[in-house]
């Protein structure tokens, strides 16, 4: 059976939900689609930034009063060997930093608005994907969607952009992040988000429950990308130190095959990416999911007006919107330098004097600069105090 629809979206994650949410609202027809049955955990940290909370306060959804588990968290601990560094971020407790949520009810909670929103929501099944000159052509479940614009939100590792033949850049080398689960009391911890730092590993420990820690465990930039039994024994027994108490683990552990390794075209042809689809954040600086939220809205705006002008030239669709996508990125990828640069630095490895500050000063001044400045300043200051 042959259908139309305006847009299709795959991948039905953080980003492709939402994005899926703007179009829908706007009126146009989507078909949002994943491979994977939702609700399910992944590979991830767990912190949702308040600059991702504030983009989803704007579209109506109040992640932290949804019913879902979360805990607030103002700042971070950084642990490293016997030192311990405070960054509080904010005071306000009606302001968090960020808020630790595991993606089982956030994914779903996005997911839920979306088909709320009059999004076609089919999960658990692989699409195929015809490209045409003007169309896209999607087969799913014995029914094929003829769609004008396509949305590629499948994360780093999906298929589709090497099969749709988007150009893309291979940036540094395999590194190993894994999420783990732990089943222990967070009441002590202050507000505080505890980074862990040793020679080849950090872990971000982020309460996700009060009973429940997900650590985003990932290798440093130098370090091996295979993190052995005894070794990952050794890194648990470092964090329960840390923690001062003992790690209930769960069976499941969430593994990602690379972090920070692939950069592609935000548009391509008729075809968008978006969230790490496009490009990955080091997790490190939590991130992530806020790129997917901004670059999903940045996208369906897009589309929109590509379809209020009924002109769909690659031309005019990558016009203005290569510049709003760099400039929801940008801030966020220089905060993440800085996160990541500050850790090193508290590791002895590289000089923050290496970031050349007119360097910094670009990545960071754009329309968001304003709710970076504060964290780069700070997390300046910080690494400056620890090395
Ligand atoms: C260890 C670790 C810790 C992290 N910590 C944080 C953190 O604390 N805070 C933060 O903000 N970010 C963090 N991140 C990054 C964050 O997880 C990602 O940036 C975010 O999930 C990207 O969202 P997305 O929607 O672009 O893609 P993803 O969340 O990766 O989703 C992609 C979706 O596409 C689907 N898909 C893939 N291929 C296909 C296919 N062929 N057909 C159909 N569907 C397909 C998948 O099933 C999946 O649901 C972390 C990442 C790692 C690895």
């Amino acid at each position: 059976m042959k259908h139309t629809v305006d847009v299709a979206i795959i991948g039905a994650s953080v980003g492709g939900a939402t994005a899926a949410l703007h179009l829908a609202r706007a009126g146009y027809s989507v078909l949002l689609c994943d491979k994977a049955a939702f609700p399910r955990k992944k590979a991830c940290g767990e912190g949702l930034s308040h600059i991702a909370l504030n983009e989803l306060l704007a579209i109506g959804i109040d992640v932290q009063k949804e019913g879902a588990p979360s805990v607030p968290y103002y700042g971070f601990s950084f642990f490293e060997k016997s030192r311990r560094e405070t960054l509080r971020l904010s005071e306000e407790p009606s302001k968090p930093h960020g808020i630790g949520i595991g993606r089982f009810y956030l994914d779903e909670l996005l997911i839920q608005n979306a088909r709320a929103a009059g999004a076609d929501v089919i999960l658990g099944v692989a699409p195929q994907v015809n490209h045409h000159e003007n169309f896209v052509e999607i087969m799913l479940c014995d029914k094929s969607y003829r769609c004008r614009s396509l949305i590629l939100a499948t994360g780093a590792y999906s298929r589709f952009p090497r099969e749709l033949r988007i150009p893309e850049e291979r940036q540094k080398k395999e590194r190993l992040a894994v999420r783990i689960e732990a089943h222990v009391s967070t009441s002590n911890l202050e507000g505080l988000l505890p980074v862990v730092i040793e020679n080849d590993f950090q872990a971000v420990c982020t309460p996700i429950a009060p009973d429940a820690l997900t650590i985003g465990l990932m290798a440093t930039a130098h370090g091996e990308t295979n993190i052995n039994a005894t070794g990952l024994v050794n890194i648990i027994k470092r964090i329960e130190d840390v923690l001062g108490c003992k790690l209930e683990i769960s069976g499941e552990t969430h593994g990602a095959p690379s972090i920070g390794s692939v950069r592609r075209p935000a548009v391509y042809k008729n075809i968008f990416c978006i969230g790490d689809a496009s490009s990955q954040l080091d997790p490190i600086g939590g991130m992530g999911m806020t790129q997917a939220i901004l670059t999903a809205r940045v996208t369906a705006e897009t589309i929109a007006r590509s379809f209020r002008c009924q002109d769909f030239s690659e031309r005019v669709m990558a016009k203005n919107h290569i510049q709003n996508i760099c400039n929801v990125v940008r801030p966020l990828k220089g905060y993440t330098l800085l996160s990541y640069m500050s850790l090193s630095n508290a590791l002895g490895r590289e000089t923050l004097g290496r970031i050349k500050t007119s360097f910094l000063a670009k990545q960071t001044m754009s329309a968001q600069s304003d709710r970076i400045l504060p964290l780069s300043r700070a997390l300046l200051s910080v690494a400056g105090r620890l090395s």
